[in-house]
């Protein structure tokens, strides 16, 4: 498989504020000089005017961490792609695990939203991962197969536009990885399972990635860069972090 230009992604989940937002960008912005890979930043909504600013003239993307399924209407609380895309918005996270958790996204709803993405001009970040019980019971495959079957179904041939993110939900916030060689072969079967598409999607690794095991995890064949949650929140460890994908 031929190398693709590598992503790092960083979510800031629910962090942050406009002061803190100033300051972490700041630091970035000081260090980040000119990356090699592609960089984005997926920020809480309320602060996506505030970034779309900052971030003008760097080489550094924006993002959103969720997108509505519907194009528009009574949906209180929800942000459609349209609306994103107006803040410069180039990514949207979709069916992160703590949204499947805390929010019930099934599989048909997560390939909604990677639908609605798409149909706006938003790059979804689809996310898919085993949760501790269902690697201990041996069922990391089926489970990461049948998130990543539900989306394919809905987006077609359109499957080759999206960025894939493998997030193994007992790696995330944790501190626990998984083994570079681990990582590498749920990502070589969910390129398999991408068929065509495989070849232009980039498949990224979430759980815990931090500079000390970046380059690492970075340099197997098929983990094309890396959604940070923690570690995105401090400037010099999301620089390592992009240092590493170069
Ligand atoms: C995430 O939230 O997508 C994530 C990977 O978090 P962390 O890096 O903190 O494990």
């Amino acid at each position: 498989m031929a190398q693709k230009k590598k992503f790092i992604a960083g979510n800031w989940k629910m962090n942050g504020g406009l002061a803190a937002n100033g300051l972490l960008l700041d630091a970035i912005e000081a260090g980040i000089g000119e990356p090699r890979c592609d960089v984005a930043v997926c920020v809480p909504a309320p602060y996506l005017s505030q970034v779309a600013d900052r971030v003008a003239g760097l080489p550094i993307a924006l993002g959103a961490q969720d997108v509505s399924a519907h194009a528009q209407g009574a949906y209180t609380g929800e942000v459609s792609g349209a609306m994103l895309r107006e803040f410069h918005v180039r990514y949207a996270i979709v069916g992160h695990s703590e949204r499947r958790q805390y929010h019930g996204e099934t599989d048909a709803v997560v390939a909604a939203k990677a639908q609605a993405a798409l149909a706006a001009g938003v790059t979804p970040i689809v996310c898919v991962g085993e949760t501790l019980a269902e690697r201990e019971a041996g069922s990391t495959d089926a489970v990461v197969r049948r998130q990543l079957a539900a989306v394919l179904d809905v987006l077609g041939s359109r499957a080759a536009e999206m960025v894939l993110a493998y997030e193994p939900v007992w790696a995330i916030g944790t501190g626990k990885t998984a083994t570079p060689q681990g990582a590498q072969a749920v990502h070589a079967a969910l390129r398999a399972q991408l068929g065509a598409a495989g070849a232009q999607v980039r498949i990224l690794y979430g759980g815990s990635m931090n500079a000390a095991n970046a380059a690492q995890l970075l340099a197997e064949t098929d983990i094309d860069g890396g959604l940070i949650g923690g570690a995105s929140l401090k400037a010099p460890d999301f620089l390592a972090i992009v240092a590493a994908a170069q």
